[in-house]
């Protein structure tokens, strides 16, 4: 076996029973040699996240609540003392914590605040492990425009990587070219094991977390969903983005690119296989969907015009008015007369008016409708490109539960069947589907 990359999420890394936990999986394969924690995330479902913590200290001290400020950031660090406490590491973490209070107090930005919650903790686990410590700042980079600059990252790191066996790199931040800090989007060290695991040309990344893999509906809407145990990178690309909050949709794309297999797997649960996500796989079921997955917060743009299809540069204009306006667009299903474009809510909150006066004025449709409070619903499998049914079944299903389809879109992919119903309906949608294809 090759090198082993193994991201721990929050949940993983909430306390020292977890660290525990963490260490045992670690040195039960030599070949896990790079580790990605996250900050220490909730213990119970009452608690609060440290990187939560972080963002809340980065906006009192900018609002000058400086008792409140102090009230926080005290919390935060007994978060980090007590660890450091039970685990008997002796290591003296004051000036750590005393820095960071420092920095958030004297104008430190937002990104720099929220990526303390895995530095701190990477310097922990280290010191625990006895590995070497690496500051993602030292080898994770984004560009002027802000993106990931994955080229300058994979040679710094993996050159640093050649010489370094055994290390803790910290997730979900790395540094502009001025070598301030820049995090990824939230869940961002998913992201940042995946450059790791690339960096490391690793056999695998492990992605540890707090469920016994990626399970075919979320388990918070279905009750004991099935576990899935094999996916491929485009069905787990399409189920993260609509909402399957397991794994950070970005997270795919540099294992992917080295056709690096990803295992999520439970840290309470080491026994348990988890799931794989693969390049491709023939082993499927006829019949069978991989997962459903679903996000609330869509508006319906309908336009109808006669003869729609004939009017040369009609979809041009209703995009060319949505862009002027900013706003991107999610799916945009169409019929002979008629084309809708589906946004999210948070895209077009406060334009929704501009955008429809927008396409009135460029298109002259006969009728434009907006239709708030929608939900998708995504129904993902690799089978389905190869076998009918798939969708008389998914549509069967919320017919039979009294369920309005709003709106239906299949893409060019073939492997996700997205039904938009009403946000009411969401949590019933997503169970109908499930009991369908469960029978
Ligand atoms: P971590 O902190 O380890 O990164 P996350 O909270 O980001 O963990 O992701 C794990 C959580 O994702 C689970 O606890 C579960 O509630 C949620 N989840 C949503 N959809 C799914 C799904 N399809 N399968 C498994 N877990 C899911
Ligand atoms: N700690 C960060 C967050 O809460 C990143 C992560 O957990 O992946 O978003
Ligand atoms: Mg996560």
């Amino acid at each position: 076996m090759g090198i082993v990359v193994a991201k721990f999420g929050g949940t993983s890394l909430a306390d020292a029973t977890q660290f525990r936990k963490v260490k045992n999986i670690l040195l039960a394969d030599e070949n896990r040699m790079y580790v990605v924690p996250s900050a220490p995330g909730r213990r119970d479902s009452d608690d609060v996240k440290v990187t939560d913590m972080l963002y809340s200290c980065h906006k009192l001290a900018q609002e000058q609540k400086l008792s409140e400020f102090e009230q926080v950031f005290q919390m935060l660090s007994e978060r980090y003392l007590e660890i450091i406490e039970e685990l008997e590491l002796g290591l003296d973490f004051k000036p750590h914590l005393e820095q960071v209070h420092y920095s958030i107090l004297h104008g430190a930005s937002v990104d720099y605040a929220a990526s303390r919650g895995e530095y701190l903790n990477g310097i922990i686990l280290a010191a625990y492990l006895g590995w070497q410590f690496i500051d993602a700042a030292e080898v994770i980079f984004f560009d002027a425009s802000g993106k990931f600059d994955s080229e300058r990252t994979n040679e710094v790191l993996s050159a640093r990587l050649a010489g370094t066996r055994y290390a803790v790199i910290p997730g979900f931040y790395g540094s502009n070219p001025d070598g301030s800090i820049k995090t990824f989007s939230r869940g961002g060290s998913d992201v940042t094991g995946a450059i790791v695991a690339r960096a490391a040309g690793a056999e695998l990344y492990e992605n540890w977390t707090d469920v016994s893999g990626f399970l075919m509906a979320d388990p918070r809407i279905v009750k004991r969903p099935k576990r899935i145990h094999v996916i491929t990178y485009r069905e787990l690309r399409e189920l993260s983005y609509m909402g399957a909050g397991v794994l950070h949709e970005d997270a795919i794309f540099p294992v992917r690119m080295a056709g690096i297999p990803i295992n999520i797997r439970n840290t309470n649960e080491p026994e348990n296989a988890g799931t794989m996500i693969v390049r491709a796989d023939e082993s499927h079921v006829r019949g069978a969907i991989t997962g459903i997955a679903g996000k609330k917060g869509f508006t319906a743009i309908a336009i109808e015009k006669n003869m729609m299809n004939s009017e040369l540069g009609f979809g041009r204009r209703v995009l060319e008015a949505l862009e002027e306006c900013n706003v991107s667009f999610e799916h945009m299903p169409s019929g002979i007369d008629t084309m809708t474009v589906l946004v999210s809510d948070s895209n077009i909150a406060g334009r929704i008016d501009e955008v429809v006066e927008k396409i009135r004025r460029a298109c002259k449709p006969d009728h434009i409708e907006v239709i708030s409070g929608l939900s998708l619903v995504a129904t993902v499998g690799r089978g389905m490109v190869r076998y009918p049914g798939t969708a008389a079944r998914v549509f069967g299903a919320l017919a039979d539960s009294g369920i309005n389809i709003r709106m239906i879109d299949q893409g060019s992919s073939e492997i996700n069947i997205i039904a938009g119903v009403e946000s009411a309906d969401f949590e019933r949608a997503v169970n109908a589907i499930y009991n369908a294809f469960m029978k």
